[in-house]
């Protein structure tokens, strides 16, 4: 210990516990059954932060810090329980996003959860065919199913729509031009740019028409000898309106069949059921993209598919083939977990009712106003019943699908709106944040909104209870 160092931090240096101690203390207490030597070691990272900080901290600061052992063990205890909590934690969505990418997309139906239990702890004949004993491939376990529940002559599967993109691009444009109108260079969370994403796979980007206006003369212009694709980009998280105009599928299509060029669609979103008649601004199908002759059609497994995440590739077989024998589909490729969720997922379509009923991406989108208005009512009695000093309000207001997708669909929902004597909704979106599970909520002006269109009717209670407890903390420490 520095001699110069002043009384007061000496002492306070001096009562922080040991390691040995913060482990007796938090083990059993907060953090399940972890090996002595994982909480240990996240004590000492725990101790050496608190003593540099100790040490390093302003007199001001200083006059806040513990002074006892015991003081010190129950400002530490937390910290260490969240240096050895890794890993993904299951959480309640009360935001209303129903495809929340940060919230990892679609939760999974039943089936598709069974179908990975069943896989993962066993062999499988992921890349093995079973009538030959040899090698096979892992994309014939779902290119027949692809192939009939789309209509499409061929099909694969990566690891997401990204790396669809990325590997159809490269396989089929590598050193050649992709025509692009420039109202389709979309971005998608930040890191998937339209145009980075080209030059990624060696494809050289050749944009036509302007932000607001493309138009059929502006593709055939661009087309020469050099062009490998015209590539249609789904503006799946924003519309652009007012003066637009934008070349329709078919007449691309009619276009690249005349040059002899390929069209590839980003679908984005891949939409197998028409979610038209439950929402506005509702989504072109799959299908649809095909029959009209996309040549190439690019979409994602997790999001309005409700699967895992994946990427799906459909379209004619001899691009396919190229697309399927590029050394990127390797770097690329779907793990056996996913497949046989995503399997499971696809056989669920067979009957688009019982897709629209146990896939729980879709049947969160279709939830109509009474059925959460009921929900929403059993949350306000909950809410009432436990945490009486929170001031609940019900009312009407809208969800939205998320994912990137359908931007300006809104879905009329009813939310449960919060408000708290002693704490500002910043602070109450936080301490439901900080619960087990953690409870993700919306903060709008001064109050804390839930949305039940994403909560589960097991949600209710939890949250409820929740909040009774962040409630009668805030009074404790409010009266002392
Ligand atoms: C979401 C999206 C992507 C990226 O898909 P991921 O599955 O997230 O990799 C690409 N293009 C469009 C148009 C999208 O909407």
């Amino acid at each position: 210990m520095d001699e110069t160092m002043e009384p007061t931090r000496k002492e306070i240096l001096r009562s922080l516990p040991s390691a040995e101690e913060l482990f007796q203390k938090t083990l059993g207490k907060r953090v399940g059954n972890l090996p002595k030597r994982a909480l240990l070691e996240a004590a000492k990272e725990v101790l050496n932060e608190a003593r540099a900080a100790v040490i390093k901290c302003s007199e001001e600061e200083l006059e806040t810090l513990p002074r006892s052992r015991a003081q010190w063990v129950e400002k530490l205890s937390g910290e260490v329980s969240r240096t050895v909590s890794w890993g993904l934690r299951p959480l309640i969505n009360a935001t209303g996003v129903i495809v929340h990418t940060n919230l990892g997309r679609s939760p999974l139906a039943p089936r598709a959860v069974e179908a990975i239990g069943k896989i993962a702890s066993r062999y499988s004949d992921l890349e093995y065919d079973l009538r030959e004993g040899k090698r096979g491939s892992r994309q014939s376990h779902i290119e027949g199913l692809l192939r009939r529940l789309t209509g499409a002559e061929a099909a694969a599967i990566v690891n997401n729509n990204a790396a669809a993109v990325l590997l159809s691009l490269t396989a089929l444009a590598r050193g050649r031009e992709v025509v692009v109108s420039r109202g389709e260079l979309v971005e998608i969370g930040g890191s998937f740019r339209m145009p980075e994403v080209m030059a990624q796979s060696g494809a050289h980007l050749v944009e036509v028409g302007t932000t607001n206006k493309t138009r059929l003369g502006d593709y055939e212009k661009a087309i020469t000898d050099r062009t490998a694709l015209l590539l249609k980009v789904h503006t799946s998280n924003y519309r652009i309106v007012g003066f637009t105009q934008e070349v329709s599928l078919e007449e691309l299509v009619k276009i690249g069949r005349r040059a002899s060029i390929p069209v590839m669609y980003d679908l984005g979103s891949g939409c197998l059921v028409d979610l038209r008649t439950y929402v506005e601004d509702g989504e072109p199908t799959v299908q649809e993209a095909l029959e009209k002759g996309a040549d190439i059609v690019t979409f994602s497994g997790d999001k309005l598919l409700g699967g895992p995440q994946a990427g799906i590739i459909l379209g004619r077989k001899d691009l396919l083939d190229l697309i399927k024998a590029h050394p990127l589909a390797r770097a690329v490729r779907i793990d056996k977990l996913t497949l046989a969720a995503m399997v499971a997922t696809l056989e669920l379509y067979w009957e688009p009712r019982e897709a629209m009923d146990s896939i729980p991406t879709l049947r969160m989108i279709r939830a109509q106003s009474g059925e959460l208005k009921s929900k929403a009512r059993a949350l306000v009695r909950s809410i009432r019943k436990e945490a009486p000093g929170i001031s609940v309000g019900l009312r009407e207001d809208h969800s939205k699908v998320g994912g990137g997708a359908m931007p300006l669909a809104k879905l009329p929902t009813w939310i449960v709106a919060l408000k708290s004597e002693g704490m500002g909704a910043h602070e109450l979106a936080k301490a439901l944040r900080g619960w087990d599970p953690p409870i993700i909520a919306r903060v709008f002006q001064d109050e804390v909104i839930l949305d039940v269109r994403t909560m589960d009717k097991g949600d209710i209670p939890i949250v409820a209870r929740a909040l009774g407890s962040i409630a009668t903390g805030e009074e404790a420490t409010g009266r002392s």
